[in-house]
Protein backbone atom coordinates (compact mmCIF):
# COMPACT_ATOMS: atom_id res chain seq x y z
CA UNK A 1 0.00 0.00 0.00
CA UNK A 2 0.94 3.35 -1.19
CA UNK A 3 2.08 5.12 2.59
CA UNK A 4 2.04 8.96 3.47
CA UNK A 5 5.04 10.29 5.24
CA UNK A 6 4.82 13.30 7.36
CA UNK A 7 6.70 16.52 5.47
CA UNK A 8 6.23 18.99 7.78
CA UNK A 9 4.67 18.79 11.69
CA UNK A 10 2.64 22.32 10.65
CA UNK A 11 0.30 21.88 13.58
CA UNK A 12 -1.38 24.50 10.99
CA UNK A 13 -5.62 24.72 12.01
CA UNK A 14 -6.52 24.33 8.04
CA UNK A 15 -3.31 24.05 5.75
CA UNK A 16 -4.77 24.70 2.36
CA UNK A 17 -3.84 25.32 -1.43
CA UNK A 18 -0.29 23.63 -1.95
CA UNK A 19 1.53 24.97 -4.91
CA UNK A 20 4.80 23.58 -5.86
CA UNK A 21 7.10 26.53 -7.14
CA UNK A 22 9.21 24.95 -9.12
CA UNK A 23 11.93 27.90 -9.25
CA UNK A 24 12.46 27.61 -5.62
CA UNK A 25 11.60 24.40 -5.73
CA UNK A 26 9.36 24.89 -2.33
CA UNK A 27 5.85 23.77 -1.74
CA UNK A 28 3.49 27.45 -0.85
CA UNK A 29 0.97 26.70 0.99
CA UNK A 30 -1.56 28.91 3.33
CA UNK A 31 -2.95 28.79 6.90
CA UNK A 32 -6.64 29.61 6.04
CA UNK A 33 -7.82 31.56 9.50
CA UNK A 34 -4.61 32.15 10.77
CA UNK A 35 -3.88 34.18 7.37
CA UNK A 36 -0.42 32.83 6.85
CA UNK A 37 1.54 32.28 3.45
CA UNK A 38 3.81 29.87 3.85
CA UNK A 39 6.48 28.04 1.57
CA UNK A 40 8.27 25.13 2.60
CA UNK A 41 11.05 23.65 1.41
CA UNK A 42 11.12 20.00 1.51
CA UNK A 43 14.82 19.18 0.46
CA UNK A 44 16.03 21.57 3.71
CA UNK A 45 13.06 20.96 5.46
CA UNK A 46 12.65 24.87 6.23
CA UNK A 47 9.35 26.47 6.13
CA UNK A 48 9.39 30.06 6.34
CA UNK A 49 6.06 32.36 6.48
CA UNK A 50 4.25 35.71 6.82
CA UNK A 51 1.22 37.50 7.96
CA UNK A 52 -1.31 38.27 5.61
CA UNK A 53 -3.05 40.57 8.25
CA UNK A 54 -6.37 38.53 7.30
CA UNK A 55 -7.97 34.76 6.11
CA UNK A 56 -6.56 33.96 3.05
CA UNK A 57 -7.77 30.91 0.94
CA UNK A 58 -5.32 30.80 -1.63
CA UNK A 59 -1.96 31.58 -2.79
CA UNK A 60 -0.38 31.28 -6.57
CA UNK A 61 3.02 32.54 -8.26
CA UNK A 62 3.57 34.87 -10.39
CA UNK A 63 5.71 35.15 -13.54
CA UNK A 64 7.70 38.63 -12.20
CA UNK A 65 8.20 36.47 -8.60
CA UNK A 66 5.39 37.86 -6.91
CA UNK A 67 2.07 36.26 -5.54
CA UNK A 68 -1.35 36.53 -5.96
CA UNK A 69 -3.55 35.70 -2.83
CA UNK A 70 -7.02 35.22 -2.36
CA UNK A 71 -8.46 36.76 0.89
CA UNK A 72 -11.54 38.16 2.80
CA UNK A 73 -11.20 41.42 0.31
CA UNK A 74 -10.56 40.04 -2.98
CA UNK A 75 -7.59 39.38 -4.52
CA UNK A 76 -4.69 40.70 -3.35
CA UNK A 77 -1.14 40.75 -5.32
CA UNK A 78 1.94 40.91 -3.19
CA UNK A 79 5.71 40.12 -3.30
CA UNK A 80 6.73 37.02 -2.43
CA UNK A 81 7.85 37.96 1.17
CA UNK A 82 3.84 39.55 1.56
CA UNK A 83 5.46 42.72 1.36
CA UNK A 84 3.72 45.87 -1.01
CA UNK A 85 0.23 44.56 -0.63
CA UNK A 86 -2.41 45.84 -3.56
CA UNK A 87 -6.02 44.94 -3.46
CA UNK A 88 -6.22 44.06 -7.50
CA UNK A 89 -9.96 42.53 -7.18
CA UNK A 90 -12.17 43.87 -4.40
CA UNK A 91 -14.90 40.37 -4.22
CA UNK A 92 -18.13 40.01 -1.51
CA UNK A 93 -20.52 37.79 -1.37
CA UNK A 94 -24.54 37.84 -1.69
CA UNK A 95 -25.02 38.05 1.37
CA UNK A 96 -21.78 39.88 2.26
CA UNK A 97 -19.41 38.75 4.76
CA UNK A 98 -17.87 35.70 2.82
CA UNK A 99 -14.21 35.09 1.99
CA UNK A 100 -12.56 33.45 -1.07
CA UNK A 101 -11.63 29.72 0.10
CA UNK A 102 -9.64 27.27 -3.02
CA UNK A 103 -7.88 28.69 -6.21
CA UNK A 104 -5.48 27.88 -8.61
CA UNK A 105 -3.65 29.10 -12.07
CA UNK A 106 -4.38 26.88 -14.90
CA UNK A 107 -1.90 26.10 -17.46
CA UNK A 108 -2.61 29.33 -19.51
CA UNK A 109 -2.03 31.61 -17.00
CA UNK A 110 -5.92 32.25 -16.11
CA UNK A 111 -6.22 31.90 -11.64
CA UNK A 112 -9.43 30.51 -10.63
CA UNK A 113 -11.08 30.99 -7.35
CA UNK A 114 -13.81 30.76 -5.49
CA UNK A 115 -15.65 32.05 -2.01
CA UNK A 116 -18.19 30.75 0.57
CA UNK A 117 -20.04 32.64 3.05
CA UNK A 118 -19.75 30.68 6.23
CA UNK A 119 -23.63 28.90 6.98
CA UNK A 120 -25.06 30.45 3.69
CA UNK A 121 -25.79 28.08 0.94
CA UNK A 122 -25.40 29.12 -2.51
CA UNK A 123 -23.56 32.56 -1.52
CA UNK A 124 -20.61 31.88 -3.37
CA UNK A 125 -19.33 31.71 -6.90
CA UNK A 126 -16.36 30.58 -9.02
CA UNK A 127 -14.06 33.76 -10.48
CA UNK A 128 -11.91 33.51 -12.95
CA UNK A 129 -8.57 36.45 -13.54
CA UNK A 130 -7.44 36.41 -16.60
CA UNK A 131 -3.93 37.75 -17.60
CA UNK A 132 -5.57 41.05 -19.01
CA UNK A 133 -6.40 41.65 -15.40
CA UNK A 134 -10.48 41.41 -16.05
CA UNK A 135 -12.24 38.99 -13.32
CA UNK A 136 -15.01 37.09 -14.46
CA UNK A 137 -17.40 35.15 -12.93
CA UNK A 138 -17.78 31.76 -13.69
CA UNK A 139 -20.05 29.66 -11.68
CA UNK A 140 -22.42 31.23 -9.53
CA UNK A 141 -24.84 29.61 -6.53
CA UNK A 142 -21.45 27.89 -4.88
CA UNK A 143 -21.86 27.03 -1.30
CA UNK A 144 -17.99 26.10 -0.40
CA UNK A 145 -15.85 26.29 -3.29
CA UNK A 146 -13.13 23.89 -3.08
CA UNK A 147 -11.24 21.87 -5.48
CA UNK A 148 -10.16 22.69 -9.31
CA UNK A 149 -8.34 21.09 -11.69
CA UNK A 150 -7.53 20.49 -15.80
CA UNK A 151 -7.35 17.21 -17.68
CA UNK A 152 -3.95 17.02 -19.55
CA UNK A 153 -5.50 17.85 -23.08
CA UNK A 154 -7.19 21.13 -21.06
CA UNK A 155 -10.53 20.20 -22.62
CA UNK A 156 -12.15 19.21 -19.00
CA UNK A 157 -12.02 21.48 -15.95
CA UNK A 158 -12.96 19.61 -12.71
CA UNK A 159 -14.51 21.28 -9.58
CA UNK A 160 -15.38 20.43 -6.14
CA UNK A 161 -17.95 22.72 -4.63
CA UNK A 162 -18.31 20.37 -1.02
CA UNK A 163 -21.50 20.64 0.01
CA UNK A 164 -22.38 18.60 -3.18
CA UNK A 165 -21.08 15.66 -1.78
CA UNK A 166 -19.01 14.96 -5.31
CA UNK A 167 -16.71 16.47 -8.26
CA UNK A 168 -18.52 18.00 -11.08
CA UNK A 169 -16.61 17.98 -14.66
CA UNK A 170 -17.51 20.46 -17.59
CA UNK A 171 -16.57 20.91 -21.15
CA UNK A 172 -13.32 23.74 -21.27
CA UNK A 173 -12.37 25.99 -23.92
CA UNK A 174 -8.67 26.23 -23.60
CA UNK A 175 -8.63 29.04 -25.96
CA UNK A 176 -10.90 31.20 -23.92
CA UNK A 177 -11.08 29.25 -20.59
CA UNK A 178 -14.79 29.36 -21.10
CA UNK A 179 -17.27 26.54 -19.28
CA UNK A 180 -20.24 24.25 -20.22
CA UNK A 181 -22.00 21.40 -20.00
CA UNK A 182 -22.03 20.65 -16.32
CA UNK A 183 -21.94 17.22 -15.51
CA UNK A 184 -21.26 14.97 -12.36
CA UNK A 185 -18.21 12.56 -12.40
CA UNK A 186 -17.70 11.40 -8.83
CA UNK A 187 -20.14 11.21 -5.69
CA UNK A 188 -18.17 10.67 -2.85
CA UNK A 189 -18.89 8.00 -0.25
CA UNK A 190 -16.25 8.73 2.49
CA UNK A 191 -16.26 12.29 3.56
CA UNK A 192 -16.59 15.45 1.07
CA UNK A 193 -14.28 16.46 -1.75
CA UNK A 194 -12.05 18.98 -0.74
CA UNK A 195 -9.24 20.09 -2.73
CA UNK A 196 -8.06 17.84 -6.03
CA UNK A 197 -5.16 17.74 -8.27
CA UNK A 198 -5.04 16.46 -11.60
CA UNK A 199 -2.25 14.57 -12.54
CA UNK A 200 -0.09 13.97 -16.40
CA UNK A 201 -2.52 10.91 -17.05
CA UNK A 202 -5.69 12.90 -16.55
CA UNK A 203 -6.65 11.02 -13.28
CA UNK A 204 -7.09 12.62 -10.08
CA UNK A 205 -6.79 13.17 -6.60
CA UNK A 206 -9.23 14.43 -4.15
CA UNK A 207 -8.62 15.28 -0.67
CA UNK A 208 -11.14 14.04 1.62
CA UNK A 209 -12.44 16.35 4.59
CA UNK A 210 -13.52 14.28 7.37
CA UNK A 211 -12.37 11.36 5.03
CA UNK A 212 -8.81 10.39 6.24
CA UNK A 213 -8.09 10.04 3.09
CA UNK A 214 -7.22 11.07 -0.68
CA UNK A 215 -8.89 9.19 -3.37
CA UNK A 216 -7.83 8.41 -6.99
CA UNK A 217 -10.05 8.72 -9.84
CA UNK A 218 -9.94 7.58 -13.90
CA UNK A 219 -11.51 10.43 -15.95
CA UNK A 220 -14.31 8.37 -16.29
CA UNK A 221 -14.82 8.68 -12.28
CA UNK A 222 -13.92 5.19 -11.71
CA UNK A 223 -12.20 4.75 -8.10
CA UNK A 224 -8.69 3.29 -8.67
CA UNK A 225 -6.98 3.93 -5.77
CA UNK A 226 -7.32 4.78 -1.83
CA UNK A 227 -4.38 6.79 0.48
CA UNK A 228 -5.14 6.42 4.04
CA UNK A 229 -3.73 10.00 5.66
CA UNK A 230 -3.31 10.01 9.58
CA UNK A 231 -5.66 12.97 9.87
CA UNK A 232 -9.43 12.91 9.50
CA UNK A 233 -9.60 16.47 7.79
CA UNK A 234 -7.65 16.35 4.74
CA UNK A 235 -7.57 19.28 2.49
CA UNK A 236 -5.97 19.41 -0.39
CA UNK A 237 -2.93 18.01 -2.49
CA UNK A 238 -0.43 19.02 -5.07
CA UNK A 239 2.22 17.55 -6.96
CA UNK A 240 5.62 18.16 -6.29
CA UNK A 241 9.76 17.45 -5.86
CA UNK A 242 11.97 18.35 -9.01
CA UNK A 243 10.22 15.57 -11.01
CA UNK A 244 6.52 16.41 -10.12
CA UNK A 245 6.55 12.80 -8.65
CA UNK A 246 5.92 13.69 -4.70
CA UNK A 247 2.30 14.40 -4.12
CA UNK A 248 1.84 17.03 -1.22
CA UNK A 249 -1.01 16.42 1.18
CA UNK A 250 -2.46 19.41 3.65
CA UNK A 251 -4.58 18.70 6.72
CA UNK A 252 -6.38 20.20 9.57
CA UNK A 253 -6.89 20.60 12.82
CA UNK A 254 -9.33 22.97 13.51
CA UNK A 255 -12.49 21.95 15.05
CA UNK A 256 -11.02 18.56 16.68
CA UNK A 257 -11.30 17.47 20.48
CA UNK A 258 -8.37 16.69 22.96
CA UNK A 259 -9.04 12.87 22.58
CA UNK A 260 -9.09 13.39 18.60
CA UNK A 261 -6.07 15.03 18.74
CA UNK A 262 -4.12 12.51 20.75
CA UNK A 263 -5.24 10.04 18.42
CA UNK A 264 -4.04 12.49 15.15
CA UNK A 265 -1.08 14.16 16.77
CA UNK A 266 0.30 15.77 13.12
CA UNK A 267 -3.37 16.83 11.78
CA UNK A 268 -2.35 19.89 10.71
CA UNK A 269 0.43 19.00 9.09
CA UNK A 270 1.88 18.34 5.17
CA UNK A 271 2.46 14.56 4.30
CA UNK A 272 4.15 13.41 1.25
CA UNK A 273 3.12 10.62 -1.04
CA UNK A 274 5.35 8.75 -3.44
CA UNK A 275 2.52 8.83 -6.20
CA UNK A 276 3.95 6.39 -8.84
CA UNK A 277 2.94 9.06 -11.38
CA UNK A 278 3.68 12.80 -11.89
CA UNK A 279 1.63 15.62 -11.60
CA UNK A 280 0.58 17.83 -14.41
CA UNK A 281 3.47 21.31 -14.11
CA UNK A 282 2.00 23.92 -12.05
CA UNK A 283 0.44 26.80 -13.84
CA UNK A 284 1.90 30.18 -13.41
CA UNK A 285 -0.65 33.60 -13.28
CA UNK A 286 0.35 37.17 -15.26
CA1 LIG B 1 -10.49 23.59 0.84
Amino acid sequence: MTAADLALDAQATVAECPIWDPGRQGLWWVDIPAGRVHCFSPSTGEDVSFVAGEAVGAVATRRDGGLLLATATGIVGCAADGSGRRVLHEVDTDPPGGRFNDGKTDPWGRFWAGTLVSGARGAGALYRLDPDGTLRTMVTGVSVSNGLGWSPDGRTFYYADSPTGGVDAFDHDAETGALGNRRRLVDIDRGRPDGLSVDAEGFLWVALWEGWAVQRFSPAGRLVMTIEIPARKVTSCAFGGPDLGTLYVTTARVGLSEAELREQPHAGGIFAVAAGVRGQPPGVCA
